[in-house]
């Protein structure tokens, strides 16, 4: 029987990250996926490495800003491959963002709390060092080192160090097995061909995103309905665009919140796309798909002056922040985890704060004694038969019915 020292479910930037650090430290790993790596969130993710600008941006150093401010150098030397995880594999779509505001009172402000007790400072730029779509913006335009990442690259590249441990299997057919105290100490699974397949393992890591919950009250039927109540999905409604586009990352800050962040790509036909999300995607919740696509392109030609509507292609996509639970509804500020004996429960908050969450998680697993086994192969044969999840393709590859703004619409936002 396979025997391990820490079964993760679900692969996107939590579990993965988890797996490399585990498996750093000495610790056997396997990691379940149900549907493709990455596809909850994380795919779908702008791929910001954010250095706590926006928790800055009410001119307050907050806990948020923090943790999240020693984060990028993190990242940064892992993505150069100076360290493990070595993502020296991932694409970078950019090593900074530009940061500008509008007008208003309250976007100056903003613009000067994002500039307290940052890492990660912007740099004012000179006139020539403008991008010509930010031409024509007022005040002072910045350029912060904030690195934006190719999420599915990052989930491609993390999966491709581990070609035996890491499986696809049916969520529908699974069971925790616990001991004679309640302890969990195996779980099954089944193969393709209905075989089933027992796994014992010293601890189990949850880190579904979404799935959280669901997979909770499988592995621990008993839980109080407290102890269920654990997770927040905090909606939103994203922008897509493609065509005629430059490159360009970026927020444009208005009093407190980015008014638009905007991350780009190029898809699988060589056009450029921009990923609108801020306050744009909070927003958009309540609109439906047109709405929001008027709503986002009325965002941006009053954000970004330089930027020519006519000839784009527009489509959106909804997709859930799934988080441990706060009183309050809002963000929480930190990685989260629950811990229930050798049962963890973990959401990272932001994917940022992925190496964060599993350092926090290691460390839970020696405070329970879950100690390193000494490396064997031998458990790895019988789960060959296991097949290997794909991973998520990112929205624009998926979404169906582009749209063009019609005449009317570009008309109306011209006068
Ligand atoms: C639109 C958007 C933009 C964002 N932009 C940024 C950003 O720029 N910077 C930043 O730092 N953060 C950003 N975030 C937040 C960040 O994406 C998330 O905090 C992070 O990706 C969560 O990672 P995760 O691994 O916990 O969950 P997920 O990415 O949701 O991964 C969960 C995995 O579990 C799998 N799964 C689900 N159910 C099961 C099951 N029963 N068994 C096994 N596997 C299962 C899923 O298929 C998936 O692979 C953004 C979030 C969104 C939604």
């Amino acid at each position: 029987m396979p025997n391990v020292d820490l079964m993760i479910f679900g692969g996107g930037i939590a579990g993965l990250w988890t797996m490399h650090e585990a498996s750093r430290r000495g610790y056997r790993c396997l990691l379940l996926e149900a549907f493709a790596l990455g596809s909850g969130q994380t795919v779908a993710s702008q791929g910001i490495i954010h250095g706590g600008l926006k928790y800055t941006l009410q001119g307050m150093m907050t806990g948020s800003a923090r943790r999240i401010r020693e984060m990028p150098s993190i990242w940064r030397k892992s993505l150069a491959g100076e360290q493990l995880p070595d993502l020296s594999q991932t694409e970078i779509r950019s090593n900074n963002c530009y940061l500008w505001r509008t007008e208003s009172l309250s976007s100056r402000l903003g613009m000067f709390g994002a500039k307290m007790g940052l890492q990660v400072v912007p740099k004012n730029l000179t006139p020539d060092e403008v991008p010509d779509i930010l031409a024509g913006c007022p005040g002072s335009i910045g350029r912060m080192d904030e690195q934006v990442i190719s999420p599915y690259s990052l989930i491609q590249n993390m999966a491709d160090a581990f070609p035996e441990q890491i499986f696809r299997y049916d969520p529908t057919n699974l069971k925790f097995l616990h001991d004679k105290n309640g302890t969990l100490i195996a779980v099954q699974i089944h193969a393709p061909d209905g075989t089933p397949i027992t796994i014992q393992t010293a601890a189990v890591l949850l880190t579904a995103g979404g799935g959280n919950e669901t997979l909770l009250q499988l592995a621990n039927p008993a839980a109080t309905v407290q102890q269920k109540s654990i997770m927040q999905k905090r909606p939103l409604h994203m922008a897509l665009v493609r065509g005629t586009l430059p490159p360009f990352n970026g927020h444009c800050v208005d009093g407190a919140k980015t008014r638009v962040t905007i991350t780009s790509d190029i898809d699988c036909q060589g056009r450029t796309v921009w990923q609108i999300g801020g306050q744009v995607a909070e927003t958009g919740v309540s609109m439906n798909r047109r709405e929001l696509i008027e709503y986002a392109a009325r965002e941006l030609s009053a954000s970004v002056p330089g930027i020519e509507l006519n000839s784009l292609e527009w489509n959106s996509y909804t997709v859930d922040r799934a988080e441990g639970a706060t009183k309050s509804g809002h963000r929480p500020e930190t990685p989260q985890i629950l811990q229930d004996g050798n049962l963890l429960t973990a959401w990272p908050t932001k994917l940022a704060l992925a190496p964060q969450l599993a350092e926090e998680i290691c460390e839970r697993l020696s405070e329970i004694h879950v100690a390193p086994t000494p490396l064997d192969d031998s458990w790895k044969s019988e789960l060959k038969r296991l097949p290997r999840p794909q991973v998520a393709l990112p929205p624009w590859e998926t979404a169906v019915d582009w749209v063009r703004l019609d005449e009317q619409f570009s008309q109306r936002e011209a006068a």
